[in-house]
């Protein structure tokens, strides 16, 4: 059976052993292709805003999600502070990190958006929602206009 087969009887349905290989492939758009390249060739961040209501999407967009106005690019800091939190103790294949993991979501300032990313340069016990971070880049001549071109958010 393969993943493209309709089942309209639920007796051939089967129970799967073990992980499933999925591949898929993402296009992160017009505004999406902007903001990895101003992050990979100026090491900036791209927010957008709106025209008509001022909303600032992080990431950005093209038009505004409530009034469809159009938005225009802005450079924001990159900064912030810790929303959430959450240790990973585990990697994706289940076995122990030797070094846990923190994972923070991060409303970056100036706008009304937030990013999922790697806590770095702290201690856990040390971190706490409402922390100031600000975000830490790979050296230019390795980024390859992805989010891993940033490492890690640290205390700012
Ligand atoms: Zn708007």
């Amino acid at each position: 059976m393969t993943f493209n087969e309709k089942i309209v009887n639920v007796r051939e349905l089967k129970h799967v052993e073990g992980k499933i290989e999925l591949y898929w492939i993402y296009t992160s758009g017009e505004a999406g292709d902007k903001f990895f390249k101003a992050l990979k060739d100026e090491g900036k961040f791209l927010a957008s805003k709106c025209s008509y209501c001022g909303k600032t999407y992080f990431p950005p967009r093209i038009y505004c999600e409530y009034d469809f106005s159009e938005t225009e690019f802005i450079e924001i800091s990159g900064e912030g502070r810790v929303r959430a939190f959450a240790v990973a103790t585990l990697d994706s294949y289940e076995k122990p990190l030797e070094n846990p993991e923190i994972y923070a979501i991060i409303d970056l300032d100036d706008t009304d958006g937030c990013i999922v990313h790697l806590l770095g340069e702290v201690e856990i016990k040390e971190v706490f929602i409402g922390m100031r971070v600000k975000p830490v880049l790979k050296p230019k001549e390795d980024r390859e206009g992805r989010i891993t071109d940033i490492l890690y958010f640290k205390p700012s």
